[in-house]
């Protein structure tokens, strides 16, 4: 069932959504090659549980270990934390969650350390622009299919791309994965009503070479069965009257990353970042 919310409810997971926001960027403040998995996963608890009555939502979810989801290069999503030293030319993929006052914010958000390969500043400029061409369909009236379709089409269909199909986006409320599922693949006018007072979280998992997955032995992490990198950018986001408001911020993730020179600044490659989805 689908819990459409109200905007009281929507404004605590703007403010759960924002807290993971602002700890992206504390982390993107100490991302840099020698530091470990597990320190920039001990800034993010600390950090989350300095703002009083905040949790850090993965840790203990489903037995999950950490704060963060780090998955580095060929892994998708769900790599836990570890004593691995980060080295340059790693792409990490964050994932982070917070509850806060009993609601959920959920963002994800990929680094690039040091200089990297064209093939994967593609990857990376076109999975954060189909996220926001994802949102941009995320209007009352449409459904939950022109939101996939949108996706599959700007990365698969148009660029070769492969769509991970395991993992899908979701609703986020009082729950941290709620109804409805948002696959990043799908048909047009399928899937169900887009109405007012949804929160769902858009999260294109997109791998440069095959969409084909394989589970490491851990029991978590996915990984590209064929190897390659593959990239992860997640925004929560409700629908309202005017449109699609976007509840996290990658608006303070890049004012880190332009301070931190392990990690080269493309905010200016990325084509929706500046687009106000909110009309009138
Ligand atoms: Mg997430
Ligand atoms: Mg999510």
């Amino acid at each position: 069932m689908i819990k459409l919310k109200t905007q009281d409810e929507i404004e605590l997971i703007r403010k759960s959504s924002l807290l993971v926001a602002k700890t992206h960027a504390e982390v993107a403040k100490h991302i840099r090659p020698g530091i470990t998995t597990k320190s920039l996963d001990v800034i993010a608890e600390t950090f989350i549980r300095d703002h009083e009555g905040a949790k850090p939502a993965f840790k203990g979810y489903g037995g999950f270990p950490a704060t963060l989801c780090i998955s580095e290069n060929e892994q998708i999503v769900h790599g836990f934390p570890s004593d691995r030293e980060i080295k340059e030319g790693d792409i990490l993929s964050i994932d982070c969650g917070v509850e806060w006052e009993g609601y959920f914010g959920d963002s994800a958000f990929t680094y690039p350390v040091g200089d990297q390969t064209d093939e994967v500043w593609d990857l990376l400029i076109d999975t954060i622009d189909s996220l926001y061409v994802g949102i941009d369909c995320a209007r009352i009236g449409n459904r939950i299919g022109d939101v996939s379709y949108a996706i599959q089409k700007y990365t698969e269909i148009d660029r070769g791309y492969g769509v991970v199909r395991e993992l899908v986006g979701h609703g986020v409320g009082s729950a941290l994965h709620e109804s409805p599922d948002v696959p990043n693949y799908g048909k047009r006018g399928r899937g169900p009503k887009i109405k007012e007072g949804l929160v769902i979280a858009i999260e294109p998992m997109i791998n440069a070479g095959s969409r084909k997955v394989k589970q490491l032995n851990d029991g978590w992490t996915i990984i590209t069965a064929d190897g390659k990198p593959s990239a992860h950018f997640e925004h929560t986001v409700a629908v309202t009257k005017n449109g699609p408001d976007i509840l996290s911020d990658f608006e303070v993730i890049f004012e880190s990353i332009k301070s931190n020179p392990n990690i080269k600044d493309f905010k200016e490659k990325v084509r929706y970042l500046q687009t106000n989805f909110q009309d009138g």
